[in-house]
């Protein structure tokens, strides 16, 4: 089995923990009826994307 050969320093264990921080998602209001959603998702509250409908209304 491969078995790194020197233990990982703080400074590299850290410099590989660079780009590990979470980040927060975005949310913007839906023009239609104000409901937070996704950008460039479409609007799980009243299904408009882009100014118009898109899901079906029954
Ligand atoms: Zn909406």
């Amino acid at each position: 089995m491969a078995v790194p050969k020197r233990k990982t320093s703080p400074s590299r264990r850290g410099m590989r923990r660079a780009h590990d921080a979470l980040t927060v998602a975005a949310f913007q209001e839906c023009p239609n009826c104000g409901e937070l959603k996704r950008p460039h998702v479409l609007c799980g509250a009243c299904g408009h994307y882009n100014g118009r409908a898109v899901t079906a209304e029954d």
